[in-house]
């Protein structure tokens, strides 16, 4: 298996970082803390050993939250944009890199879909769900309809 090096970056591009492949592992985690970490349904987490990590770019811009409850739990984020960053694990043993802050697309996927019975109610796992590009489809009222990967409700 050859090594792949994967560039990421936060929201405003102040930090950056490169990491190489083989995973760890690479899951989707329905916990409460990752809910709240994330802001999200879930959070989609790549774990890596600590010598498959680099930072590139303003490492000294991330600052870092344990929660104190937690035996592990940690966050960590861009000081300007608090877009969530890698850190190393308490124990100093892996590497949590939130996926979606990666530029590059990893080959593979996540193989899991952790704490499923914590998951939010509103979360669905359908395949059926409309599945739409960057168009403003519930509203007319965003002009121009926006192009590319940006959001398509916070142009
Ligand atoms: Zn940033
Ligand atoms: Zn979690």
């Amino acid at each position: 298996m050859t090594t792949e090096t994967l560039h990421g970056s936060c929201l405003c591009g102040a930090v950056r970082f490169e990491i190489e492949t083989p995973f760890e592992n690479f899951l989707y985690c329905h916990c409460s803390r990752c809910r709240k970490a994330t802001g999200t349904a879930h959070a989609a987490n790549i774990v890596i050993a600590p010598e498959r990590f680099r930072w590139t770019a303003g490492e000294d811009q991330v600052a870092r939250y344990d929660l104190p409850t937690a035996r592990s739990f940690a966050t960590a984020f861009c000081k300007h944009c608090g877009a969530p960053m890698p850190h190393l694990t308490r124990s100093r043993t892996r590497v949590i890199v939130p996926a979606g802050s990666l530029d590059d697309a990893p080959e593979s996927k996540p193989a899991v879909h952790a704490y499923w019975g914590s998951r939010v109610a509103w979360f669905e796992d359908d395949p059926d769900l409309p599945k739409r590009d960057a168009v403003a489809f519930w509203s007319a009222n965003i002009s121009p309809p926006h192009r590319g990967d940006r959001c398509i409700i916070r142009v």
